[in-house]
């Protein structure tokens, strides 16, 4: 089994235990990652610390530079960082290496253009013999913490843009799908000075949390779930860390009758919450509003698209769903079919898992594509994440009561709006209480854009400016 290393101080160093991580394709333990632990976390912010004061005094076209270096490196690797990701998360090939391999090359040298905007400041006349003006600076250390559902474009969306405005980093990618983002540490070795960034893995509570309270940090950002966003806060209140936190969702996809169908239904199905994450996307469309006037039409519609997704191994280009990430997270979803049993939602299609869905492969984490109706949205499964290929479709009549629906969440990560009807997308766009929201797509993330969310799906984005504060200066003439 191949040994992962950790990336501290431009050293590829193991942590003196190691832990397995699971194909959950097949079940079986693959390779082997550092178990880290508060040592590794004070080694890694130390490092960071001591490269901070060079990183950041570089003027930002030299920044800029390194960061078109790590684009390259994304171009030259890109099949085998993609095999490896899907090997270790079961996120399907064609995504890992069709979508979000490109789109990393692309991300890094929109950060690389923007390292100017992380240094550039405003002056304000303040009268005849007065000045004012403001600089941006770099926070100093920024600790960057990742789910395991994307870590190269979750490390990517992070790192690039907090190394743009100038600061070092310390990345901790989640325990379950570690391998891709520790080889990119191998081949970033050879790109940044030492301790420009730096990556250790291991679990949450323990070099998670070691990191986040280290005195030494002055950032973190989290892509996670509410829970260990309340957590972390906790953790770091005495030492009032400034946060971006993106975090869960249950989003809602709203489907009205003057809408284009065949579009309408490949955004709530393929593009949406039965994807090549076997739903595990934190802006799944995981309730789907249907107008009453199309409910069963599209309730048919959604079992056609459901039927065609080619379950099996994700490194097989022409599989279209994979595995659910480990045996804790399918467990999880598992428990929410037995859930929605018990609360009364109607099966209309799938409610199965386990090695009959994929017999070839039996020992991985196999969940079929489910869909329940519920003429309540209060049900625990139209309220709480699953985090998996299971969606709750919801009916409505008129567009006051779809946006009540779509707006009693505590989450407001995404939703989608699918009509043709000018007035009324405008009027969703406005009134739907989340960071984003789709009209006619869904699941477009494009660098540019900030992406975040509202109430518990958290706040703030990964951008360069986030990962910077405004100092001000009066000057007397
Ligand atoms: P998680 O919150 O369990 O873990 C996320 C990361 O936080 C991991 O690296 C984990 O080790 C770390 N962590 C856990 N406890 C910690 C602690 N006490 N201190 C410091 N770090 C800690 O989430 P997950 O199960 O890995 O991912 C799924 C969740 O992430 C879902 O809720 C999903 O919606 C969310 N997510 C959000 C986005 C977004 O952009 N909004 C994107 C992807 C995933």
């Amino acid at each position: 089994m191949p040994d992962y290393r950790n990336l501290i101080g431009g050293e590829l160093v193991p942590a003196p235990r190691m832990m397995d991580t699971v194909n959950p394709a097949t079940g079986e333990p693959w390779a082997r990652i550092p178990a880290s632990g508060a040592a590794e976390a004070a080694a890694a912010v130390e490092a960071a610390e001591r490269a901070f004061p060079s990183w950041s005094a570089l003027p930002a076209l030299a920044r800029a530079g390194y960061l078109r270096k790590v684009s390259e490196v994304f171009g030259e690797h890109a099949e085998e960082l993609a095999r490896l990701e899907t090997r270790d998360n079961g996120r399907i090939l064609r995504d890992t290496l069709k979508r979000d391999l490109p789109g990393m090359a692309y991300l890094w040298q929109i950060a690389a253009g923007q390292c100017l905007d992380a240094v550039r400041g405003d002056t304000v006349q303040l009268g005849p013999d007065a000045l004012g003006l403001t600089r941006r600076e770099p926070y100093g250390v920024a600790v960057c913490i990742i789910p395991w559902n994307s870590p190269i474009s979750t490390f990517s969306a992070k790192a690039a843009y907090a190394l743009a405005a100038g600061n070092t980093v310390v990345l901790k990618p989640a325990e379950q799908a570690s391998a891709s983002v520790l080889r990119l540490g191998e081949l970033l070795a050879e790109v940044f000075p030492p301790g420009v960034l730096n990556i250790v893995s291991g679990l949450g509570e323990e070099v998670g949390d070691a990191l986040v309270r280290h005195p030494g940090v002055g950032k973190v950002s989290l892509t996670g779930s509410t829970e260990t966003g309340q957590a972390i806060t906790r953790a770091s209140a005495d030492a009032l860390k400034p946060m971006t936190f993106e975090l869960g969702g249950k989003s809602p996809n709203i489907v009205f009758p003057d809408a284009d169908l065949d579009a309408a239904t490949l955004g709530v199905t393929v593009n949406s919450v039965y994807t090549g994450n076997a739903g595990q996307v934190c802006v799944a469309g995981s309730r789907i509003l249907i107008h009453r006037s199309i409910w069963d039409e599209m309730l048919g519609r959604i079992e056609r698209a459901c039927a065609e997704l080619v379950l099996g191994d994700p490194l097989d280009l022409a599989t279209t769903m994979g595995p659910i990430v480990s045996a804790a997270q399918y467990e999880r979803v598992t428990s929410y079919l037995e859930l929605a049993e018990k609360e009364g939602a109607r099966l209309v299609f799938g409610g199965r898992a386990g090695a009959e869905v994929v017999p070839d492969l039996p020992g991985g984490y196999w969940v079929a594509p489910t869909l329940y109706t519920s003429e309540d949205n209060g049900l625990r499964v139209c309220q709480e994440e699953i985090f998996g290929p299971v969606a709750v479709a919801i009916p409505f009549e008129t567009d006051d009561e779809a946006l009540t629906i779509a707006n009693d969440s505590r989450y407001g990560l995404a939703a989608g709006v699918w009509t043709r009807d000018l007035g009324r997308a405008h009027r969703f766009v406005r009134d739907l209480r989340t960071g984003t929201v789709w009209v006619n797509t869904f699941r477009q993330m494009p660098p540019g854009l900030p992406f975040g969310g509202v109430k518990d799906s958290g706040y703030g984005h990964d951008a360069v400016l986030e990962y910077t504060r405004e100092k001000a200066a009066i000057i007397k003439i």
